[in-house]
């Protein structure tokens, strides 16, 4: 595989999707690489790297950077999944700073909201973990103060930052400005909407960015900031019954959670990524072994983009959304199988369901798609070190809901759990709302290695939708060798359920559509481009880093010279 090459089919690739997209790419010996979907979040991280700091201290100036130029997406008030490769020791980490139920959380406690409601509702609102899961790595790993790691945030903040493409458009959402802090947040001073290249300066992050540089994360979990939450959740825009739970117990009793990754083998790669509560990990690793017989990108007409390697890898994720729906939860509080999901015998035995041009016939109904937002960041330090982190607040701009005098959102994330209890019979309702339990999420940053080497960082945003992303990123790769940029640029598309709704990227040639239309497949056009993958690794044949970002969003991606060989970037 050459993870750089392959330009000429490539080339070809383009031509058949009728898709160009410019991706940023850069090239690096032996230094450093940034990439994040902001360039002044991939500059914080630059700088971080520059301070000598590791790519742990890295990667949280990028999440508070980001909480600064894309509030919409992540920020102190979300969560966040990491996978963490440390160069020294050859181990593989999984870090889990997901949101989690409040103590008196119920299972029916949505019961009688539908999605919108319940999303911009207090009650949506899950226990933060951002904040510890960043402190969690610098505790571990970080060379820098927590101080030093927010001060690009704090300056962003502070100063204010120029408003870039895909934040213009995420800031004409009403949900941006539900309620009056958030208002008075997104909106200039006469109420209208800001707009692309407008300074947006936002003085109370800045205040709560130096908050914790002075008192540490204490502020925030034990702190006025944490007083400042739970009064905020408590009001709400679905009446009194979406009133949040969440209490100052519940958030001096967050913890991060250091879990195994879940593993596997393809085609002599070693891919290694993010477990339960992420359904994705598993689902990734389920299609890739149910795929594996048929040779996928070695053969014609099942190359990368054709109708018969879109529609198997359709069908495969399908069965994974089926298992996804009905197994998968927080793995403390619902006996998740992973072993048996991806147990060769049944990979095998669900294999034999796939056929190369027959699709199988619509069985099970999935649930709604989550919103488009969160982010993926990924950064390797000068000593191989490498973080790929998705994070998020789930619905664009969380649950709406800003903490008045801290200038952050809170997320919405407990509705990733079942609205409605599923919890009957055999079915074990593995993700039903439960106290303390953490919503299943599909965010499933991921590494690849060969030969025991590290080879690739990745990951992207959009909810369900994620999964496919990630899989096609993994199969252009691995079936192909297809470069980054190249991987990055092809057209995308999800399956969004066991039934097998699909949203496809305008992009998509026609006369592919046309193909699996006539097979049966449910497409539709994807209103928004899907997901946002920056992506770091090392091409085989020359052994330098490069870098990708997604030009789906102001993907931007930096290599850091080694020390004392430039001069530095400005911060
Ligand atoms: N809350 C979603 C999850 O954890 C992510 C939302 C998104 O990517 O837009 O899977």
């Amino acid at each position: 595989m050459k993870l750089a090459g392959n330009v000429g089919r490539w080339i070809g690739k383009v031509a058949l999707f009728f898709w160009v997209l410019q991706v940023s790419v850069v090239e690096a010996q032996g230094t450093a690489v940034v990439a994040t979907s902001h360039p002044l979040a991939t500059q914080a991280g630059a700088w971080a790297l520059q301070q000598g700091g590791d790519a742990v201290d890295a990667a949280a100036a990028i999440q508070y950077a980001l909480n600064v130029v894309e509030p919409q997406s992540s920020g102190l008030g979300g969560g966040a999944f990491m996978v963490i490769y440390r160069a020294a020791t050859r181990q593989v980490y999984a870090l889990d700073a997901r949101e989690i139920a409040p103590a008196v959380a119920t299972a029916d406690q949505f019961a009688r909201l539908d999605y919108y409601p319940a999303s911009i509702s207090g009650l949506a609102v899950g226990v933060p973990g951002t904040l510890a899961g960043f402190e969690a790595l610098r505790q571990r790993w970080g060379h820098l103060s927590l101080a030093q790691q927010v001060s690009r945030a704090l300056r962003y903040a502070r100063d204010g930052i120029v408003i870039t493409p895909y934040l213009a458009h995420a800031l004409q959402s009403s949900r941006a400005a539900l309620q009056p802090e958030a208002r008075a947040l997104t909106r200039d001073s006469k109420g209208g909407v800001r707009q692309l290249g407008q300074r947006w300066r936002q003085p109370d992050l800045a205040h709560t960015f130096e908050l914790l540089g002075r008192q540490g994360a204490e502020v925030f979990y034990r702190g006025e900031i944490a007083q400042a939450m739970v009064a905020t959740q408590q009001r709400s825009q679905a009446g009194a019954a979406g009133r949040g739970r969440m209490t100052l117990d519940d958030l001096a009793h967050y913890q991060v959670r250091w879990r195994t990754p879940v593993e596997g083998d393809y085609r002599g790669y070693h891919i290694v990524t993010m477990p339960p509560p992420s359904s994705g990990g598993v689902a990734l690793l389920q299609v890739l072994g149910e795929l594996d017989r048929f040779h996928l990108g070695q053969a014609p007409g099942l190359l990368v983009g054709e109708p018969d390697q879109m529609h198997l890898t359709l069908e495969a994720l399908r069965l994974a959304m089926a298992d996804r729906a009905y197994w998968l939860g927080d793995p403390e509080a619902t006996a998740v199988p992973v072993k048996a999901l991806l147990a060769p015998a049944y990979l095998a035995s669900q294999s034999r369901r796939l056929n190369r041009k027959l699709r199988q016939p619509t069985v099970v109904k999935g649930e709604m798609p989550e919103g488009n937002n969160t982010t993926q960041f990924t950064v390797v330090d000068s000593e191989g070190n490498v973080v790929s982190c998705t994070s998020t607040v789930e619905a664009p701009w969380g649950s709406g809901l800003v903490v008045p005098g801290y200038g952050f959102f809170l997320n919405s994330e407990l509705t990733d759990f079942n609205l409605q209890p599923q919890q009957q019979g055999k079915n074990p309702g593995a993700n039903d709302v439960r106290p303390g339990r953490r919503p299943r999420s599909s965010m499933t940053p991921t590494l690849i290695f060969r030969g025991g080497r590290w080879l690739s960082a990745y990951g992207s945003p959009g909810g369900v939708s994620i999964i496919s992303t990630v899989v096609e990123m993994t199969q252009d790769q691995l079936d192909e060798g297809l470069g980054a940029a190249a991987a990055i640029a092809l057209p995308r598309f999800a399956v969004l359920d066991a039934a097998g709704h699909t949203l496809v990227e305008s992009g998509l040639s026609s006369s592919i559509r046309a193909k699996l239309l006539s097979r049966g497949h449910l497409l539709e056009e994807s209103p928004d481009p899907l997901g946002s993958v920056q992506w770091v690794g090392i091409d085989q044949d020359n052994g330098s880093l490069q870098g990708a970002a997604d030009p789906r969003r102001d993907g931007s991606v930096v290599r850091i010279p080694p020390k004392g060989s430039e001069k530095l970037l400005s911060p």
